[in-house]
C-alpha cells in the first residue's frame, strides 16, 4: 500500500473518493501510473461493501486480532488509528471527512504515522508535491501547507467539494487485514453532551463583553448569560489585548466575523471596527451609556450596568427553562391522565390547559414589563 491515497470515509462519503482520484491523477507519473485509491473499512463501523460506490482501487477491511468490534466515537479512536497506522504502510496522504470524528481519527493517525496534520482544507498538487490549502485569519487570508516527515494526514471539507458530476463506479476487490491492538483502556467515561459551538464562526448565539467589564473577573457575568443562553462567549479587541480571553473570542475586523442569529454585547461601545464583523439577526446591547454608538444597531436595548442586568437576564432565561420543562413534564402527566379518561373528556381538559397555559405565559410577560417599568429595574429602549 506504500504510496497509495488512502481514503477512510466516516460515512458514504463518496466524494472523498472522487477527490482521492483527482489527486491520484495529477500525482501521475510521467510513465503515467498514478498512486492506487484504497478505501479502509473498519470492522463493526462500515462494511466494506459500502465503500463501492467510491470505486477505490481496493478495499481495506480492517479488523481486530480478538474479534472485537471497533467502536465509533471518542472511545475508538485510539483503537482505529492505531489499526490504520498498522494497516497501511507508508501511505502518500490519509484523507479524512472534516467531522468531529474525523479530526479526532486524524490526529491520532497522524501521530502513530508521525506525519503532518491538516483539517478542515482542500489538496492541491504543487510541482508534483501535495500541499493543504485552507482560510486562515477567520478567513481574511488563504494559507498554503506543504508537509515534511511522514505520511500528510487531512481532513477534507467535504461541504466545499460539493457533490461529484459523476461519481465514481467500480467493483474494488476487497482484502482483509487483521490487527493486534490493545483495548482503549485510558477511556474510562464517554459522555455526551450539549455544548455551545467554540467556534466564534460557526455559533449560533454569542455573549460577548467588551472593556467596560473591567477586567478578567468581570467576564463572569459574560460566561453565566451564555451559560443560560448556551451560547459562546466572544469579546471586543480590549479584552483579548489585555489578555482577559483568549483571542481566538476577538469579535471584529481584527478577529473573527460572526453570523448568528442572538448577538448580545454587554459593555461594548459598537466601534465600526467591531460592528463590521457582527451579523445578527437579533442584537441585544447592555450598556451604561445611553449615548453609545451599540444601540444604533440594537433590537433590544438594555441601558444600565452589565453587572446587574446580566444576571438579571440569565436568571429569567433559567427560570423561564424550568417553567417551559415543568409545563411539559405536566403536560406529559396530564396526557397520560386523558388516555385514561373518555375521548370527549380529553378534548375538553386539552382545551382547558391551553388556555392555562396561555394565561401563566401572559402574567409571566406582564412580571417582566412591570420590572421593565420600574424606577429602579432596567430600562429597556427599542
Ligand atoms: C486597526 C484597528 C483594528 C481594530 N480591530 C478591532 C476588532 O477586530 N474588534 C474590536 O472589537 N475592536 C477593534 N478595534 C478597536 C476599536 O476601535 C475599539 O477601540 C473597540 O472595539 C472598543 O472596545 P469596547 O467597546 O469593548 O471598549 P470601549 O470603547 O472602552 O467601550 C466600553 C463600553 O462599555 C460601556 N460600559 C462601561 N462600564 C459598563 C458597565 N458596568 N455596564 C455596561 N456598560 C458599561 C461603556 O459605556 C462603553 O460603551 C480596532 C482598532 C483599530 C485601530
Amino acid at each position: 500500500m506504500t504510496g497509495s491515497i488512502v481514503v477512510v470515509p466516516g460515512s458514504e462519503e463518496t466524494v472523498l473518493f472522487e477527490e482521492a482520484h483527482r489527486v491520484a491523477a495529477e500525482l501521475s507519473g510521467a510513465d503515467g501510473t498514478s498512486p492506487r485509491v484504497v478505501g479502509v473499512a473498519f470492522d463493526g463501523l462500515t462494511a466494506p461493501a459500502a465503500l463501492s460506490p467510491g470505486a477505490p482501487d481496493e478495499v481495506v477491511h480492517v479488523l481486530r486480532e480478538d474479534g472485537e468490534a471497533f467502536r465509533a466515537g471518542a472511545a475508538g479512536v485510539r483503537a482505529r488509528a492505531t489499526a490504520l497506522a498498522a494497516a497501511v504502510s507508508e501511505p502518500r496522504v490519509v484523507l479524512l471527512p472534516d467531522t468531529p470524528d474525523g479530526t479526532d481519527l486524524a490526529a491520532a493517525t497522524s501521530r502513530a504515522l508521525r506525519g503532518g496534520c491538516v483539517t478542515d482544507c482542500l489538496l492541491r498538487v504543487r510541482d508534483g508535491e501535495l500541499t493543504a490549502g485552507r482560510p486562515a485569519y477567520g478567513g481574511r487570508a488563504y494559507a498554503e501547507l506543504g508537509f515534511e516527515g511522514g505520511p500528510p494526514v487531512v481532513t477534507l471539507n467535504t461541504e466545499a467539494l460539493g457533490t461529484p458530476e459523476t461519481a465514481p463506479s467500480g467493483s474494488p476487490s476487497v482484502r482483509s487485514v487483521e490487527v493486534g491492538i490493545e483495548d482503549d483502556d485510558r477511556v474510562r467515561h464517554v459522555e455526551t453532551v450539549d455544548v455551545p459551538e467554540s467556534d466564534l464562526a460557526k455559533a449560533r448565539r454569542i455573549v460577548a463583553g467588551g472593556f467596560g467589564l473591567g477586567g478578567p473577573d468581570g467576564f463572569q457575568v459574560v460566561d453565566d448569560l451564555a451559560d443560560a443562553l448556551g451560547a459562546a462567549v466572544g469579546a471586543s479587541r480590549p479584552p483579548s489585548d489585555e489578555g482577559w480571553v483568549p483571542y481566538d473570542r476577538q469579535i471584529g475586523v481584527t478577529g473573527k466575523e460572526i453570523d448568528v442569529e442572538l448577538y448580545v454585547p454587554m459593555a461594548i461601545s459598537g466601534d465600526s471596527y467591531h460592528m463590521r464583523s457582527v451579523n445578527a439577526d437579533t442584537l441585544v446591547a447592555i450598556n451604561a451609556d445611553p449615548d453609545a454608538r451599540i444601540f444604533n444597531f440594537a433590537d433590544i436595548g438594555i441601558v444600565g450596568d452589565a453587572f446587574e442586568h446580566g444576571p438579571a437576564l440569565a436568571e429569567a432565561i433559567r427560570a423561564a427553562k424550568d417553567e417551559r420543562t415543568d409545563g411539559q413534564s405536566a403536560e406529559g402527566e396530564q396526557n397520560t391522565e386523558d388516555e385514561q379518561t373518555a375521548e370527549g373528556e380529553q378534548t375538553a381538559e386539552d382545551e382547558h390547559d391551553d388556555e392555562n397555559g396561555q394565561d401563566e405565559e401572559r402574567s409571566t410577560a406582564e412580571a417582566t414589563a412591570d420590572g421593565e417599568s420600574d424606577a429602579d429595574g432596567p430600562e429597556v429602549t427599542e
